[in-house]
C-alpha cells in the first residue's frame, strides 16, 4: 500500500538544517497555538495538532531523524511513498518523547508514513496496543507553610495537590477505539486533587526545598512517577524571632530592681518553658546565650537561644515606690553618665 509522503521541516515550517531548539521552539509554539484544549470541536486544528506532533516526534529525535533524512529532500509533500528497497523496517522505540507526553499526554495515531519508516503498532497485523512509550511522570512543585516548631521537630502535614495521572478510562493511551477519549478529551492524563501525607525531616528552613521521590504525577507505560518538590514557608511566631538560620531570640520584660537585684524568670523555648537567671547588675538590650537551645539542624545539632532583656518601668508609681525610688536617688552613688559629657 503506498502511503503518501509527509515533509515533517514543512509541517514545523522549519529549514532542513534547523538546531534541535529551533525545532523544538517552534514545535512550542505550534503545539499551543494547535492544541485540542484551546480549539474544542475544531477537527482541522486537532489534524494540525497531529501533524505537528508526528512531525516532532520524528525531528526531536536524532536517531529517527537521521533516518527520515537519510530518504533525501528530493520527495514532496504528499508524493506516493514506498520505502526505498532495503530499507529495514526496524522499529525506533520511543524514548524520552518527554516533550510531547508534558503536552499531549500519550502519542496518538501516527500516519502511516510514519509507521512505513519507523515501523509501528498500527501494521499489516492490524490494531496493536502501542507499546514501548515510556514517560516519567512530571514534577510538581508546591508551597507549604510550617510553624517554628514544625520545622525544628519534623512533621507529616497531609496535602491535597493537584496531580496529573493516568487517564483510568483510557489506560493513558487518549483514545477509546479509534475515537478520543471521551473521559480525558484525548489528553490521556487527567488533573485531579491527591491527598498525601509528606515526611518533613527535622531541620528544614524558611524558602529550603524538600525533595519528595516519587510523590509528583504518575509515570507513563510503566515509567517511574515524578518528583514533589515542596518549598518551605515558615510562619512568623508571636514569641521567637529568627537570628541568621539556626537560632531564635526571645524578649525578657524585667522590672528595673530585678535587673539590679538578679532574679529568675520563666521564658518561653522550643521545648516548652525553661527558667533562666538573670544575673544582678543586668543591662537592658544585653543578651544571655542558651546554649544548643535553637533550632535542630540537618546534622541533629541545635543552634542557640538568646534571651534578649528589656527593662521595662511603672507607668504609674504608688505612693509608697515614690517614696522609695526618691529615697534611693538621694542615698544611690550610682551615676550613669560618669564619664561621658
Ligand atoms: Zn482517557
Amino acid at each position: 500500500m503506498a502511503v503518501k509522503y509527509r515533509d515533517y521541516y514543512q509541517t514545523l515550517g522549519v529549514k532542513r538544517d534547523s538546531s534541535q531548539k529551533e525545532i523544538r521552539k517552534t514545535y512550542r509554539s505550534l503545539a499551543r497555538k494547535y492544541h485540542p484544549d484551546v480549539n474544542p470541536g475544531d477537527k482541522a486544528a486537532e489534524e494540525k495538532f497531529k501533524d505537528i506532533q508526528e512531525a516532532y516526534a520524528v525531528l526531536s529525535d536524532p536517531e529517527k531523524r537521521r533516518k527520515y533524512d537519510q530518504l533525501g529532500a528530493s520527495w514532496q509533500q504528499g508524493a506516493d511513498f514506498t520505502p526505498p528497497s532495503g530499507w529495514s523496517g526496524t522499529r525506533v522505540e520511543f524514548g524520552d518523547m518527554r516533550d510531547i507526553s508534558d503536552i499531549f499526554g500519550g502519542v496518538g495515531d501516527f500516519s502511516d508514513f510514519f509507521e512505513s519508516i519507523f515501523g509501528g503498532a498500527r501494521g499489516h497485523q492490524g490494531r496493536q496496543q502501542r507499546r514501548g512509550f515510556a514517560a516519567k511522570g512530571s514534577d510538581i512543585e508546591a508551597e507549604i507553610e510550617l510553624t517554628l516548631e514544625e520545622v525544628h521537630r519534623g512533621t507529616q502535614p497531609t496535602l491535597t495537590l493537584q496531580v496529573e495521572k493516568a487517564c483510568p478510562a483510557c489506560r493513558g493511551t487518549g483514545l477509546s477505539g479509534r475515537a478520543p477519549c471521551a473521559r480525558c478529551h484525548g489528553r490521556g492524563r487527567l488533573v485531579e486533587p491527591r491527598t498525601m501525607t509528606v515526611k518533613i525531616a527535622p531541620g528544614a528552613r524558611a524558602s529550603s526545598i524538600v525533595r519528595l521521590a516519587g510523590k509528583g504525577a504518575a509515570g507513563i507505560g510503566g515509567a517511574p512517577s515524578g518528583d514533589l518538590f515542596l518549598r518551605i514557608k515558615v510562619k512568623p511566631d508571636p514569641r521567637f524571632e529568627m537570628v541568621g538560620t539556626d537560632d531564635i531570640q526571645v524578649e525578657v520584660p524585667v522590672s528595673p530592681w530585678e535587673a539590679a537585684l538578679g532574679t529568675k524568670v520563666p521564658v518561653p523555648s522550643l521545648e516548652g518553658s525553661v527558667e533562666v537567671t538573670i544575673p544582678p547588675g543586668t543591662q537592658g538590650g544585653s543578651r544571655l546565650r542558651l546554649r544548643g537551645q535553637g533550632l535542630r539542624k540537618r546534622d541533629g545539632t541545635r543552634g542557640d537561644q538568646y534571651v534578649k532583656v528589656r527593662i521595662m518601668l511603672p507607668t504609674s508609681l504608688s505612693r509608697e515606690e515614690e517614696r522609695l525610688l526618691k529615697e534611693l536617688a538621694q542615698v544611690s552613688k550610682f551615676d550613669p553618665r560618669a564619664g561621658k559629657h
